[in-house]
C-alpha cells in the first residue's frame, strides 16, 4: 500500500508553528518528490536542543526517516550508536540550517554536519527490501556517500525504551573499506558541510542578527 507523506508528517507539523519557526512546513512533499532515478539523500544535522545529538535522517517515501543520535555516527565497526526515532520530516528540511528559536520545539541551533546520497542495502532472503519496508520491519542497511561518513552502516531497532517509551535502534558501520577506527569526525570535523560554520557560530550570527 503507498504510503501518503502528507499523513507521515502530520506529527512533524503538530509541534511546530511555522509562523514562529525558520523551519520548512514541507507544504508540497508530492510536487517536490524526486524523480525516482535520481539517487535518494542523507543527512546528518547537528542539533544543540535539551541536549546535543544528531540528526540522521534518509529519504524515503517522499519523506525524511528521522532518528535522533546522542554519539552521532562512528566510522569504527565496534561501536553501536544509540539511535532513537523521531517524527518524520520534509524533504527540503535536507538543508535547513539555522537557529530554532526559545520556546519553540527543538529550541537550539542546527547545522548540516554531512550530506549526500545513499544506496539501500537490504536484503531479505537475498531479494532486496524497499527502504520504507525495512524500516517498518526494524533493519535497515545502506551505503553512505557523504562528506564526511562513506561506507556500509546499519539501523536496527532493539529492546531498548527511551523517553516518551519509544523504542531504541543502534546504529552500527559495517565492516567495509570506508571503516576505519581511527577516524572520529564527529569530533574533528565539527562545522558544517554547507557554510563551513560550527553550531556555536550559527547560535552567536543569530544573537548578533537580534541584536543589531
Ligand atoms: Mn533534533
Amino acid at each position: 500500500m503507498a504510503r501518503q507523506p502528507q499523513r507521515e508528517l502530520a506529527e512533524y507539523r503538530r509541534r511546530r508553528d511555522f509562523d514562529r519557526t525558520a523551519e520548512p512546513a514541507g507544504g508540497r512533499t508530492r510536487a517536490r518528490r524526486r524523480r525516482s532515478r535520481e539517487q535518494p539523500r542523507f543527512v546528518v544535522q547537528k542539533h544543540d536542543a535539551t541536549a546535543l545529538h544528531y540528526d540522521f535522517r534518509l529519504e524515503a517515501d517522499g519523506v525524511l526517516k528521522s532518528w535522533a543520535v546522542p554519539k552521532g555516527l562512528s566510522t569504527d565497526p565496534r561501536d553501536k550508536r544509540l539511535a532513537m526515532p523521531t517524527e518524520d520530516h520534509p524533504l527540503d528540511y535536507v538543508d535547513f540550517e539555522g537557529l530554532i528559536g526559545a520556546g519553540e520545539y527543538g529550541a537550539g541551533p542546527v547545522i548540516v554536519w554531512d550530506r549526500g546520497t545513499y544506496r539501500n542495502l537490504t536484503e531479505h532472503d537475498h531479494e532486496p527490501v524497499d527502504v520504507a519496508d525495512a524500516i517498518e520491519r526494524g533493519h535497515v542497511k545502506f551505503w553512505l556517500d557523504g562528506e564526511k561518513v562513506t561506507g556500509g552502516y546499519a539501523l536496527t531497532r532493539v529492546n531498548r525504551r527511551g523517553s516518551g517509551g519509544r523504542q531504541g535502534w543502534i546504529l552500527v558501520k559495517l565492516k567495509d573499506e570506508a571503516a576505519d577506527a581511527r577516524r572520529d569526525p564527529v569530533s574533528t570535523q565539527p562545522a558544517s558541510v554547507i557554510s563551513d560554520r560550527t553550531i556555536e557560530q550559527v547560535a552567536a550570527e543569530q544573537v548578533e542578527a537580534e541584536e543589531s
